[in-house]
């Protein structure tokens, strides 16, 4: 348990370090034989540390240690989804939360597969209807999409993701986060993304 502490907080760490995550914003979530360990509420993940995490069940109940984040609820829900997935994260990231807000977006896959690496790590990002922070009724949306998808994007908000380990989760954010950084960039610019079939060829399994 205490290795898996060190690499939730290693998680939470790099992504604040690294500019992905700003005030109290995101969270990191790691399924272990306890149940889910979770960032807590209202804690910045440059300064948590391994005692501050929460403990809940695959229904999002607490069971032991600090409240945990508001958005605890939407890792229960994809961990539920996805019984291969050991990890989630989800960021308020700039570029992925920029994108979340512009209209007209496909909502079936807000991203085109500009790359291969975003194609082969992230593969569809379906795009989730605005609700307010904390509002458990996107639990049921996200449980039922992330059946069917690695990574989501909640509408003016930002990604969630999730992973067979922490560092696959970790990388698939950071793809989604390049990728949609080099969205923003190509916006007006006449854009070769990946065929549907080089995509299709890359795409991870449901
Ligand atoms: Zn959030």
């Amino acid at each position: 348990m205490n290795e898996e502490r060190a690499a939730v907080i290693r998680a939470a760490r790099s992504l604040f370090d690294r500019g992905l995550t700003h005030g109290s914003t995101g969270n990191v979530s790691l399924r272990t034989d306890d149940g889910i360990l979770v960032t807590p509420t209202g804690s910045s993940l440059g300064t948590v540390t391994e005692d501050d995490l929460s403990l809940i069940d695959d229904r999002g109940a607490h069971l032991a240690g600090p409240r945990p984040s508001k958005e605890a609820f939407l890792h229960a829900a994809v961990l539920r989804a996805r019984p291969s997935a050991r990890a989630v994260v989800h960021t308020h990231s700039t570029h992925a939360a920029a994108v979340s807000c512009l209209r007209d977006l496909d909502h079936a896959d807000a991203l085109p597969p500009l790359t291969a690496y975003f194609a082969m790590r992230v593969g569809r990002l379906p795009l989730l209807p605005y609700h307010a922070p904390g509002d458990d009724a996107l639990e049921g949306l996200a449980e039922e999409t992330a059946r069917t998808h690695t990574a989501l994007l909640l509408r003016n908000h930002g990604p969630v993701v999730a992973g067979a380990s922490l560092s696959a989760a970790m990388d698939a954010l950071e793809e989604l986060e390049e990728t949609a950084k080099l969205f923003l960039l190509l916006r007006g610019l006449p854009t070769r993304p990946l065929t549907p079939a080089e995509a299709e060829a890359l795409r991870p399994a449901d």
